[in-house]
């Protein structure tokens, strides 16, 4: 019910104004939390911006400031801010930074907690369960902040995690979302197709989640929007990028390096296959599934004809193979 939902909301602005009250006036979140941060690069200001907080490292702190407040266990609980067992309760997110996920409209939808040393053990990053109100496959971090800028430079650049949007905001790049770990759906990309029709997709630097994200940008075409991508160097993602440049260095290390995505990812296929005879036929499929989804007929025969050219094949093959693909979705 909308009342419900309502109370999931409450729970969350008030959990939010504690981890930042946290963060910001104890000496365990200054001392742990504020110095994390501070040696990320992050300023004051963009701590303030993005609401970064701090969850104290206590079995029960938090769930029993929010109790004494009035907020019932029912809720905490439905937001899996508290873990409810038979006999005890706990704290979901127990000495992690904490990273509220905003909606369009700048509600606290969710959070994203991070461990503060990386261990084996632990997850990296925990983040809210699904509720009523937080669908992550809807949800894009960063939006709120980014919306206005997405529509003014009519264009949105997608990246991996938190840090990399936060970073981005703080040199100086504002149209900037994440899908935050997890892989990218239509609902997702729905979001940013009412702000802009241009995505440009920053990969981290490594090749396999470079190849693994290159499947999802299909749906990004599917939308008829068009898609650029851009890797860093080795080991780089965009936030360790960006805290390691100026705004000019980062602007024009993404012009240089955004490239056509179905340009980029012929020549990746073609790099893998061109002398491998029988990947060949398995890599042409692949992208000409791609061209396939594009709505628009004219770009997609301009396609065609580019990647002949990338792929060293004739025109006809990779028309024929389309036609081939046509025929099966019907
Ligand atoms: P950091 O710089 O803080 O180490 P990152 O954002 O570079 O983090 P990646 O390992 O590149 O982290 O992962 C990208 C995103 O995937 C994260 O921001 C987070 O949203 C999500 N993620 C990473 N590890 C986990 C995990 N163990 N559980 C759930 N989500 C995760
Ligand atoms: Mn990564
Ligand atoms: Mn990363
Ligand atoms: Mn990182």
């Amino acid at each position: 019910a909308a009342n419900e939902r309502e109370s999931l909301y409450l729970v969350n602005e008030f959990a939010n104004e504690y981890f930042q009250k946290i963060l910001h006036k104890t000496d365990q979140g200054k001392s742990i939390g504020l110095s994390y941060f501070k040696e990320r690069g992050f300023t004051d200001e963009t701590i303030k911006k993005f609401n970064l907080g701090y969850s104290l490292d206590d079995w029960q702190a938090f769930t029993d400031e929010a109790l004494k407040k009035g907020y019932s266990i029912d809720y905490l609980e439905k937001t899996g801010l508290t873990i409810v067992k038979p006999d005890k309760h706990f704290d979901r997110f127990k000495g992690r930074v904490m990273f509220p996920i905003k909606s369009m409209s700048g509600r606290v939808l969710g959070f994203g907690g991070r461990i503060l040393i990386n261990d084996k053990k632990a997850a990296k990053y925990l983040n809210s369960p699904e509720s009523d109100i937080y669908h992550k496959s809807k949800v894009l971090y960063g939006i709120y902040n980014a919306k206005q800028s997405i529509a003014k430079e009519d264009n949105c650049y997608l990246v991996e995690g938190y840090t990399d949007v936060i970073q981005f905001h703080q040199t100086g790049i504002k149209n900037v979302v994440s899908s935050s770990g997890t892989a990218l759906t239509s609902e997702q990309i729905r979001l940013i197709n009412r702000l802009t029709k241009n995505i440009t997709v920053l990969f981290d630097g490594d090749a396999a989640g470079m190849r693994a994200s290159l499947r999802g940008i299909d749906l990004i075409l599917e939308q008829g929007m068009n898609v650029k991508v851009c890797s860093f160097p080795e080991g780089e993602d965009p936030d360790s990028f960006a805290k390691q440049n100026t705004l000019q260095e980062l602007t024009l290390y993404l012009e240089e390096n955004a490239k056509d995505f179905i340009q980029f990812k012929a020549g990746v296929l073609h790099e893998d296959s061109k002398d491998v005879p029988i990947k060949k036929a398995e890599t042409v499929r692949d992208i000409v599934n791609s061209i396939s989804k594009i709505p628009d007929r004219i770009k997609k025969e301009i396609y065609i004809q580019e990647c002949a050219r990338i792929m060293d094949i004739s025109e006809e093959v990779l028309f024929s193979t389309l036609a081939q693909i046509n025929k099966k979705d019907f």
